[in-house]
């Protein structure tokens, strides 16, 4: 057979194959024209072996490379501080990496987001420290570094210059799952809405306001999660005063202490409502002993921490309460003050589309007064303009002034939960929102790797709640750092507080397993669980928890399968030809050949099919194997009627099952 024929068969060039040939232990001179075909045969296997081997080297080396990479990285990272939300963008260029790369990490993470989105700090930190970096919050290091935050905060200060007028103290409610806030804030909204003034039907936008002693006070009544949200928000300074619940018949919980720092990083002076008092267990003693260790001294033990005994449920010392709450704001009047005659600066603290409205938002005016008609300006981008707004009670008003929350119709685009808005002097300074667009981009992106991957891709999607931020770092951060080639593990949604409906919807369109971690879910929930089929799983301990995903996991990673070729032979002979199975005789031409192992069927160097040989036989005796240069008998399971000169290339599949373990990550 000519060389260049034989180069031809194994696609290189000639010069290459001759130059390559004597390394593979053939000898044959750099000028040689013709090969017999018994060598070229044996050329056309050895040559399969190399690509093969140059393969692997090349995977090697790829991974070497990402290894060193990812090492040069770590040594040249520093540190970053990160706020508690940050754009992709922002991100990218505290790394200094390009914001597609970043994009690109995060949809790893099961993170879809554009560059002008926003993330939390924990996704943040997580995709950061996987980097190499050391990251601090914002808070650790002891106040924003942002200059927005900055700025928005200076602009609002430079507005009191102008003229400060009192407006509606803002106050937050927070404490551990269960202990009373929600009912806490139905007592409140119940006994002092002014009369005649609710139409029947309460509105939830994320807070309200109620009538005390002739004054109004406004509170944020944001599920469980997203109130830590808005606290540690840019504008942590949406709220003036914190209430802290603690049931006196559980006391001080992981999520008071939780709730306790940051009430205590935002600087927030608080009021403690110590709940339940009405119970037969309560131990209110003890509560504020549990307290006391945690440095909040109640008054009456010579400490300056103000607590109220009450009971959300019996309605017992409601008034009180907010006579204490009225009281800290007197203390702190002259800094609960704004310009109304400013322009309109607010932060998000609820954002949802919804079907008929659209794209709906609740801003907490902090300054100026918002009206029908305004440029809603977000990050210096046009996100619409205001339609209408509608107060806590439902009722259409045409403005809002400092301290009132408002719901917001006309929106383009959903902002986030801490988004702060910003109604601009000139509608043209703002840029145009470019978000859509990206994530319809993204989007596709995501659907053709998904179809790319396909077949070799296993997805296991999870939504996660937990009581506290520490248990929910821990258990996605162990869950973040699985990596199993073909294995995609993400969380859809995850959330601080009982499950929600959204999580279950959530769990059905993606096919998530719902787990609630010390947490759980209201009644209505599991049912509509049961309706769609969602899973919902239940654990006080982490690594029960883990144990179960583990379980999971293992059953859903394909094994890893490793395939090493034997030896190749060339049918001889046709012995038997029936539908299922023939029976051939083969010359074995390189390596060996042995029963159990499968082939690939070569005619003419195309691959025409495969099959398994199941018996190998030498005359009449079968045998475990028959080495090079040795003809043989064999029995074969395949389809390919095969024909005289065919080649066979015998190979064995080895399956490797990897195990997964999870490890608790403290
Ligand atoms: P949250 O998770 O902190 O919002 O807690 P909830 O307001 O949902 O209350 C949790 C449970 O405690 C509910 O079953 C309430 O009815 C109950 N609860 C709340 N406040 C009181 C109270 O003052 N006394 C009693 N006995 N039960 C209360």
């Amino acid at each position: 057979m000519n060389v260049t024929e034989l180069a031809r068969q194994l696609k290189v060039p000639t010069k290459e194959l001759l130059e390559v040939l004597p390394e593979l232990g053939f000898d044959i001179g750099k000028k040689a024209i013709k090969v017999d075909p018994a060598q070229a045969e044996k050329i056309k296997a050895a040559w399969a072996d190399y690509q093969r081997k140059l393969r692997a080297q090349e995977h090697l080396r790829e991974r070497e490379e990402a290894l060193a990479k990812k090492e040069q990285v770590i040594q040249e990272a520093g540190e970053i501080i990160i706020p508690p939300q940050i754009t992709v963008r922002e991100l990218s260029g505290k790394m200094g990496m390009p914001v597609t790369e970043l994009i690109k990490i995060l949809m790893k993470n099961g993170i879809l987001a554009s560059q002008n989105e926003r993330i939390d700090l924990e996704t943040a930190s997580i995709v950061a420290e996987d980097l190499g970096f050391r990251v601090r919050s914002e808070e650790e290091t002891g106040g924003p570094a942002e200059e927005e935050l900055d700025r928005v905060k200076k602009k609002i200060e430079g507005e009191k210059q102008l003229k400060a007028v009192p407006r509606p103290p803002v106050i937050v409610v927070m404490g551990h799952v269960d202990h009373g806030k929600t009912k806490l804030l139905d007592a409140i909204r119940k006994t002092h809405v002014v009369e005649g003034e609710a139409g029947g039907i309460t509105q939830h936008i994320g807070a309200y306001q109620v009538e005390k002693s002739g004054r109004n006070l406004t509170f944020v009544d944001t599920p469980g999660h997203e109130a830590f949200t808005v606290m540690r928000s840019r504008g942590a300074k949406v709220a003036d005063i914190a209430i802290l619940v603690v049931a006196v018949d559980d006391g001080v919980q992981p999520q008071t202490q939780e709730a306790i720092d940051i009430i205590q990083a935002a600087k927030l002076p608080m009021v403690v409502a110590l709940n339940k008092i009405d119970k037969p267990e309560a131990n209110v003693e003890k509560t504020k002993r549990d307290l006391s260790d945690l440095k909040l001294i109640p008054e009456d033990w010579g400490g300056n921490t103000v607590m109220q005994e009450i009971s959300a449920k019996q309605n017992i010392n409601i008034d009180k309460l907010l006579d204490m709450v009225l009281l800290v704001a007197d203390m702190e009047k002259d800094r609960i003050t704004a310009n109304p005659d400013g322009l309109a600066i607010g932060t998000v603290i609820e954002s949802h589309v919804d079907k008929g409205e659209g794209p709906v938002a609740t801003v907490l005016v902090q300054n100026g007064t918002l009206n029908v008609g305004d440029i809603l300006g977000m990050r210096g981008e046009n996100y619409g303009k205001v339609r209408a707004l509608k107060d806590w009670r439902g009722e259409d008003v045409k403005q809002a002034g400092p301290g009132t929350p408002v719901k917001i119709l006309g929106f383009k685009y959903a902002p986030a939960v801490g988004d702060i808005l910003e109604v601009p002097e000139d509608p043209k300074s703002l840029k145009p929102v470019k978000v859509r667009a990206e994530r319809k981009a993204m989007e596709e992106m995501v659907s053709q790797r998904a179809a790319a991957e396909g077949e070799t891709q296993a997805q296991f999607n999870y939504v996660l709640r937990a009581d506290v931020l520490g248990s929910m770092e821990a258990i996605l951060n162990t869950l973040e750092k699985v990596d199993v080639p073909g294995l995609v593990v993400s969380p859809v949604a995850k959330g601080l507080g009982n499950i929600t409906e959204s999580d279950i919807l959530a769990a059905e369109a993606t096919g998530a397993v719902v787990y609630g971690f010390n947490v759980k879910a209201p009644v209505v929930v599991e049912e509509l669980a049961r309706d769609k089929g969602v899973e919902i799983k239940y654990y006080k301990i982490i690594y029960e928890l883990f144990d179960d995903i583990e379980k999971r996991l293992n059953e859903i990673i394909k094994p890893e399968v490793s395939v090493e070729t034997i030896g190749w032979a060339k049918v001889i002979q046709i012995f038997i030809k029936e539908s299922k199975y023939l029976i051939v005789g083969v010359a074995v031409t390189e390596g060996r050949i042995e029963p159990r192992t499968k082939i690939n069927i070569r005619r003419n160097e195309e691959l025409i099919g495969e099959g398994e040989v199941e018996e190998v036989q030498i005359g009449k005796e079968k045998v475990a194997d028959v080495l090079a240069g040795q003809e043989c008998g064999i029995k074969l399971i395949t389809k390919v009627k095969l024909e005289e000169g065919d080649s066979l290339e015998v190979y064995k599949e080895e399956v490797k099952t990897k195990e997964i373990r999870l490890t608790v990550k403290k």
